[in-house]
């Protein structure tokens, strides 16, 4: 059973999107939206299910890209812009960043969204993974063969808590598989390779304690929010070796692992070659197409690029920004996976 990921590529994200509503405890607003089908729901549905639609976002700085960060697309610094503006519009309501954040405690397995500082971690993130990119590059036109039987699920994890996509307005690189008490939280290499990178960003900041790992072909892959790690840089693992115990550190809401996979800088979205859950791999063999993931990056980039976000103002009401943004308000609601008519001041909220 050999198939091309580049098709996987295209009609993967619906279906899972599709399936996040039943189990992803934490995407709270969509449990209750309808997913409508076709090109439409596609684009919305990533955003709908992102971990946090409450919108904690800060916005001061947000436009520094720190040194070592991967270079912005116009499409990223088109939003950049955009929140630059909204937020020299609504400087008076920044206060009420630290109450957002205590908004959404409890809710399990998410990553906080938190403007500035998590983009300065996702910064530093990609520059590790693109350092790690480096050391493994081969030629970036090449396809991937990945023969999966001889790979491992990073984590007994069946539960996605937060899918691979656009989550609020900015990428999430990585597939978040939920941790509970109890279960095992054993994280291990999915693939035989080399440590070459461990890293704590902060008990409370950005990914926490992370392991990246190259696997020789151009591949590599990362596993964050650790709560320790067991390897050091250097050490070569098979596939299943255990890399650390999964945890939650950094900016997360619940223990989860947060997986990433890379292939010469280009991302994989770890659910088309892992069955999560299920616990097993979608095909023995599979070939993962560089122009492929160009193409679905484009089309996320592109996505991103039709968001429009509004950054809420005491006084304010839905009724208001919905004129604002010629939409209904039951549109802006759903937009925003909100429930009731209330938000708040420093809140943002997605308006197209
Ligand atoms: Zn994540």
């Amino acid at each position: 059973m050999k198939r091309v990921v580049s098709i996987l590529l295209f009609s993967l994200p619906l279906c899972l999107w599709a399936k996040e509503d039943g189990m992803a405890e934490n995407a709270v607003p969509l449990v209750e939206q309808p997913i409508e089908s076709g090109a439409e729901s596609l684009s919305e549905a990533p955003a709908e299910t992102a971990e946090n639609p409450a919108g904690t976002v800060e916005l001061t700085e947000t436009a520094e890209n720190p040194a070592g960060a991967v270079e912005l697309t116009e499409a990223e610094k088109l939003i950049q812009q955009e929140l630059a503006e909204i937020e020299a519009e609504n400087l008076e309501t920044d206060d009420v960043a630290e109450a957002d954040s205590l908004a959404i405690e409890g809710e399990d397995g998410a990553e906080s969204e938190s403007g500035a500082e998590s983009e300065e971690a996702d910064a530093e993130l990609a520059a590790d993974m693109a350092a790690a990119d480096s050391a493994s590059a081969d030629s970036a036109v090449k396809s991937l063969f990945l023969d999966m039987t001889a790979s491992a699920m990073p984590s007994e994890s069946r539960r996605i808590s937060g899918p691979y996509g656009i989550r609020t307005y900015r990428m999430h690189r990585g597939v978040d598989l939920g941790l509970c008490h109890g279960e095992d939280r054993t994280i291990v290499a999915a693939f035989a390779g080399k440590v070459v990178k461990t890293r704590n960003q902060g008990r409370r900041r950005g990914y926490g304690k992370y392991v990246i790992l190259d696997h020789g072909n151009g591949l590599t892959t990362l596993y964050a929010h650790l709560s320790k790690w067991n390897v050091k840089v250097g050490d070569t693992l098979q596939a299943g070796d255990t890399i650390g115990i999964g945890g939650n550190t950094g900016r997360s809401f619940g223990a989860h692992l947060h997986f990433e996979m890379r292939y010469n800088g280009l991302y994989i979205d770890p659910s088309t070659v892992f069955d999560f859950e299920n616990g097993k791999f979608r095909w023995e063999q599979t070939e993962i197409d560089p122009v492929a993931l160009q193409a679905n990056e484009d089309f996320y980039q592109k996505e991103l690029s039709k968001h429009r976000y509004y950054k809420v103002r005491r006084g304010d009401c839905l009724g208001k920004i919905a004129r604002k943004y010629g939409i209904s308000i039951r549109r802006l609601k759903q937009l925003n996976g909100l429930k009731s008519n209330m938000i708040r001041p420093g809140q943002v909220l997605r308006c197209s």
